[in-house]
């Protein structure tokens, strides 16, 4: 299969957590990842987390892409990060904005509130030394006024530099052919990777998705409060549905799926799995 496939990685908060991200990494190397990418929180938040995180990847010669959010730092302390990050021989970052404080606005937050103003940023320092990804919104950002700013502003991300973009995960395909296809009526023709969100606890899933303005669909939903306590029921019935949800994104054209893995490597690997993916 001639597909891109990358995983996602949280850096861990204590060590018995870094092993067992460790051992997921390991297990999910049979997927051949083009490459594996490590969050970060807004304003450094998780810094020193993602650096170690970014730190052991690099060291175990994996292709490494660290996620930068730009909100809440100065153009130097951005500047030096990717310093950091380009004497380790890294060659692509995650371009964010990142989340804001609840509460706080804009204007003393940083010296960039847009990614597009990150991208740019990233082109004027380092010309083309990294491959840069954005984050794109098949169901929309959830802070766009509208659906056609929110792809206005996707746009300008594009043009300041960006080369790939993966997407919030969605359980909706339709969304994402959609999404795709405004994308090309603006002329925008960079590779847009689906993210996705394997289905493992039902609470937690509900809580990210309001948060991030993901929509867990009625059925879905209904199914999933009807296992109650069943992990087992919840994590089969996952399975099922985003195993599908894959199925369709490749056979309709999508050029890679992008794992958000939590750290963990078996709902990933069921789902690859069932789609003949894994060696
Ligand atoms: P932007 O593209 O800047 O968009 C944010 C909002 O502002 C949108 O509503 C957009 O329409 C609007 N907007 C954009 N540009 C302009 C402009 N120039 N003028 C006016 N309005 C504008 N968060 C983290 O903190 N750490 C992570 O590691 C992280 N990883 C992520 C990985 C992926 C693949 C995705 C999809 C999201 C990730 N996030 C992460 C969450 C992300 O930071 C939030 O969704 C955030 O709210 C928006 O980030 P963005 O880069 O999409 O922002």
């Amino acid at each position: 299969m001639n597909k891109s496939i990358s995983i996602e990685l949280f850096p861990p908060k204590t060590d018995k957590g870094m092993e067992k991200m460790k051992a997921a990494v390991g297990e999910l190397s049979q997927l051949k990842p083009e490459y594996v990418s490590v969050t970060y929180g807004a304003g450094g938040s998780t810094q020193e987390g993602t650096y170690a995180t970014v730190d052991w990847l690099v060291e175990q010669g994996i292709e490494t892409a660290p996620h930068l959010s730009c909100i809440g730092s100065s153009r130097e302390e951005i500047h030096d990060i990717l310093e950091r990050y380009k004497a380790q021989g890294i060659h692509r970052i995650v371009a964010l904005r990142g989340d804001l404080p609840s509460g706080a606005g804009l204007g003393s937050l940083g010296e960039l509130n847009y990614a597009n103003e990150l991208v740019s940023f990233i082109r004027e320092a380092f010309a083309d030394h990294f491959q840069l990804e954005v984050a794109a919104y098949p169901e929309y950002h959830p802070q766009a006024p509208s659906s056609d700013t929110d792809l206005i502003n996707f746009k300008r991300k594009v043009e300041a530099g960006a080369n790939t973009a993966i997407t919030q995960y969605f359980y909706n395909a339709d969304a994402y052919f959609h999404f795709v296809e405004n994308c090309e009526q603006m002329g925008l023709t960079i590779p847009i990777i689906p993210g996705i969100m394997p289905i493992t606890n039902y609470t937690q899933l509900a809580r990210f998705s309001d948060a991030c303005g993901a929509e867990i669909p009625r059925w879905v939903r209904k199914r999933l409060e009807g296992f109650g306590d069943d992990l087992e029921g919840i994590r089969a019935f996952g399975a099922d549905v985003v195993s599908e949800l894959c199925e369709r994104l490749l056979k309709g054209g999508a050029p890679g799926l992008h794992f958000y893995t939590m750290n963990q490597s078996a709902p990933i690997l069921e789902i690859t799995r069932r789609l003949s993916l894994n060696n």
